[in-house]
């Protein structure tokens, strides 16, 4: 089956490459595609976009492994899984090949990000069964950085060792980062932080939020740096060297930004990511829904680089969106507006109905007293047009988190969700 869609150019080479390779080898693809009657000259947005789900359940009923893989067991060398946030968790396989490319893509983050041969790069989280642990520490061996292994400490004795071996960088969620500070305060080790030059961000949307990025670079005096990847897709965002938001190499990835609809977003809005990675061929996914939320813009970076620009990074996640009184609502946005909020700690958003049947937000913040919760009320109110019920609390009763936040708490009766 020939499929079209990408014109001429490298990136045109590699889809029909892949789709070769996947249609005669990989038998998850291969049934996917017969089921569709998709005549003699088909685009590659003929194909529906695959989700997480198909895959899981193929899993299923397939295990250990499923189907979607293109090569004989033996030839995969990496076995990683999704964190089951957002439903069960799915095994992904990756070939000696496929992890040279995570390998390859990291390091080309990492370069970008100013990050080389002469950094200290302390890896504040233990080696879990997801695959950007591995690919992280892959990458600084590529550029050849070394790599401080910092899983089964605590916050403090983090501190003391990033102060101890002078690390350069430091590789965390957002959530963590700001945590590390507020630890950093507590226990009057601020100077411990002092030869940290670059907050390298992931795991959440925070590194490319501008409240939390100003947060993160005035308390480290240093550069916050954004990237994104997913198990199944691979590292698809970059950070841009000199402007905010992620870049994608369009000649590694097929990159679409639709609408709940799924088709093409209009420039300027918002809508999901679907990714078609090109060089991953071993657990490869086609269209896949990565429930990233972009912003579909034509515009090149400020740098005029030439990869495409996703403004403001990953602004949202779908799954975590939820419609209150018709209105879309990411955590995301409050979580900004509650860092933009001078003096605000740690958080909690609750979603509730009224007994009127009315959906409510109750957002909990550490404040320093009620008139700061009333202003920040107004600006959700200002920025946002939420109304939402602020409620002030003492600083340092809101549960902390070493990795990913679990800052929402859904109690609606009936819930209405983006997809
Ligand atoms: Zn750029």
């Amino acid at each position: 089956m020939a499929i079209s869609g990408l014109g001429v150019g490298l990136a045109a080479d590699r889809l029909s490459e892949l789709l070769g390779l996947v249609t005669s080898q990989n038998p998850f693809q291969r049934r996917r595609l017969e089921a569709l009657d998709l005549g003699d000259d088909p685009a590659l947005s003929d194909l529906p976009p695959l989700t997480k789900l198909e895959l899981v359940h193929d899993q299923e009923r397939n295990p250990p492994f499923g189907t979607n893989l293109t090569y004989p067991l033996e030839r995969y060398t990496q076995l990683h899984q999704t964190s089951g946030t957002t439903g069960p968790p799915l095994r992904v396989l990756d070939t000696g090949e496929d992890w040279s490319w995570w390998r390859e893509r990291f390091a080309h983050t990492l370069t970008v990000a100013g990050v080389g041969a002469e950094d200290r790069v302390a890896l504040t989280y233990s080696f879990g069964p997801h695959v950007q642990f591995w690919a992280a520490k892959e990458g600084l061996q590529e550029v050849g950085a070394m790599a401080i292994a910092l899983g089964g400490m605590g916050s403090t004795q983090r501190l003391q060792t990033i102060d101890e071996v002078g690390a350069t960088a430091i590789w965390c969620t957002p959530t963590y980062a700001l945590r590390l500070l507020e630890v950093a305060v507590e226990q009057r080790l601020e100077s411990a932080l002092d030869s940290v030059e670059r907050v390298l961000c992931t795991g959440e949307p925070g590194g490319s939020l501008p409240a939390v990025r100003a947060r993160i670079e005035e308390g480290f005096g240093a550069r916050c740096i954004d990237h994104a990847g997913l198990t199944e897709a691979g590292p698809f965002g970059h950070p841009c060297s000199e402007g905010h938001g992620l870049h994608v190499d369009e000649t590694e990835f097929v990159c679409e930004i639709v609408d709940e609809d799924l088709r093409p977003t209009a420039i300027g809005e918002r809508g999901e990511l679907l990714l078609t990675p090109l060089r991953r061929t071993g657990f490869p996914v086609l269209r896949y829904r990565t429930g990233d939320v972009v912003v579909n813009t034509e515009k090149r970076c400020p740098a005029g680089h030439e990869d495409r620009w996703l403004p403001g990074g990953i602004v949202g996640r779908s799954d975590d969106m939820v419609v209150i009184r018709g209105m879309n609502v990411y955590p995301s946005a409050i979580e900004e507006a509650v860092r933009h909020a001078s003096g605000s700690g740690e958080f909690r958003i609750t979603f509730y109905s009224e007994p009127s049947g009315l959906d409510e937000i109750k957002l909990e913040v550490e404040l320093a007293d009620g008139k700061a919760a009333r202003e920040l009320q107004e600006t959700m109110r200002r920025q946002l047009g939420l109304r939402v019920r602020v409620v002030p609390v003492t600083p340092g009763v809101l549960p902390r988190h070493d990795g990913k936040a679990r800052r929402v708490v859904d109690e609606r009766t009936t819930k209405w969700s983006g997809q």
